[in-house]
């Protein structure tokens, strides 16, 4: 049975790990450089966050490790992250544990460890295996990093590796994957927030053409390889599909984040803890800010994460009220959405452009 087959809907936990061996140059999420004794006092607050915070549900089906880069702290301070969450849920039957690992950090230890916990999902922060990327990005790896990381798991892994496309002059060469058990790959354009240093140091992302080629070119790469497109960003080996991942793109999955910047939903609201990771400590874990989700947006929210997945949106009598029909039909004919069965979704080069095309079907 495929994994996503499994019941439906989704009890996720995500963790949030905002420490990292030195700040990349296009990071735009909650981390900061670690250094020896500035993670106790926010494992502290994780750890308080767990036990205190109220539930809403009590088996968990997935729990994801994320970051910031959860392999560069102490594998102490995450085994009392995960004691605390086994003592809050019941994690008897879970689906899918991963946690985040950089090349830099990974070593044969650490996965043990981390097995030992109950991890059975690796994701590796590759973004490129060429040198000259990783200098642009800022990323502290090298490529003999990268090779050394990935020599540490073997075909019974489930291991899935971040790939970065878009980088200018430099085509993504993946061929290096078919000499590691890798079941899944996430891919993601390179964008650049304004105040990133890579922005601030005058570097610009490249136009669309050079985009809409290497695009092209990485999907061509993936397909060769025996990987399935199942969502914009992700590529999977049948079967590997990321359980915890999918859940999210479901509207009817609740999920519960704890630590700086991670979001809770219940369906009914959604919960976001603070951004500040002084806020977050000094507060014990406590600040948050809870939002209702109303039928509208809940509306909303469902047809951009279904429009996200290969599978596509049900289009419903609530769903039809928010889309202009007569800008999905020339969507349809130009050949960037398909409706097929009262369903729709995006063709190949209708994901390239995904966020423009949704920004103007949507009511
Ligand atoms: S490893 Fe990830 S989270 Fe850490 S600085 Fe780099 S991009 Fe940001």
């Amino acid at each position: 049975m495929s994994r996503l087959q499994a019941p439906s809907p989704n009890r996720g936990i995500y963790v949030h790990i905002p420490f990292c061996r030195s700040r990349c140059g296009y990071c735009s999420f909650v981390s900061q450089v670690h250094r020896s004794g500035n993670e106790e006092g926010y494992f502290d607050a994780l750890c308080a966050e767990i036990r205190e915070k109220e539930t809403f549900f009590e088996k968990a089906d997935t729990i994801y490790i994320g970051g910031g880069t959860p392999s560069a702290v102490s594998p102490k301070n995450l085994e009392r992250t995960v004691y605390e969450l086994k003592n809050r849920y019941d994690a008897s039957s879970l689906r899918e544990f991963t946690i985040e690992m950089n090349p830099e950090s990974a070593t044969r230890e650490k996965i043990s460890f981390y097995k030992s916990v109950g991890v059975d999902r690796f994701s590796l922060g590759v973004q490129s295996f060429d040198n000259r990327v990783l200098k642009i990005l800022g990323r502290v790896h090298s490529r003999r990093e990268i090779v050394r990381a990935l020599e540490l798991f073997g075909v019974e892994d489930n291991l899935t590796i971040d790939l970065i496309w878009g980088v200018t002059g430099f085509r993504q060469n993946i061929s290096f994957i078919d000499d590691y058990p890798i079941k899944h790959v996430s891919t993601y354009l390179l964008t650049l927030e304004e105040k990133t240093p890579l922005f601030n140091a005058g570097y610009r992302v490249k136009g669309d053409s050079y985009v809409e080629k290497e695009y092209f070119m990485l999907l061509e790469e993936l397909y060769k390889r025996g990987f399935e497109r199942y969502e914009v960003s992700n590529f999977a080996k049948r079967g590997f599909e990321s359980v915890h991942n999918s859940a999210y793109w479901e509207t009817d999955s609740v999920y519960a984040g704890y630590g700086v910047s991670a979001a809770s939903y219940d369906t009914k609201r959604r919960i976001q803890n603070t951004d500040s990771i002084e806020d977050y400590i000094s507060s014990g874990g406590r600040l948050e800010y809870a939002e209702s989700v109303d039928l509208k947006k809940n509306s909303i929210e469902k047809i951009m994460l279904s429009m996200r997945t290969v599978k596509g949106l049900k289009v419903t009598g609530e769903i039809r009220e928010h889309l202009d029909f007569n800008k999905v039909d020339s969507y349809v004919k130009s050949g960037k959405l398909r409706m097929k069965s009262e369903t729709l979704s995006f063709t190949e080069r209708g994901f390239l452009i995904m966020n423009y095309v949704l920004s103007d079907i949507l009511f």
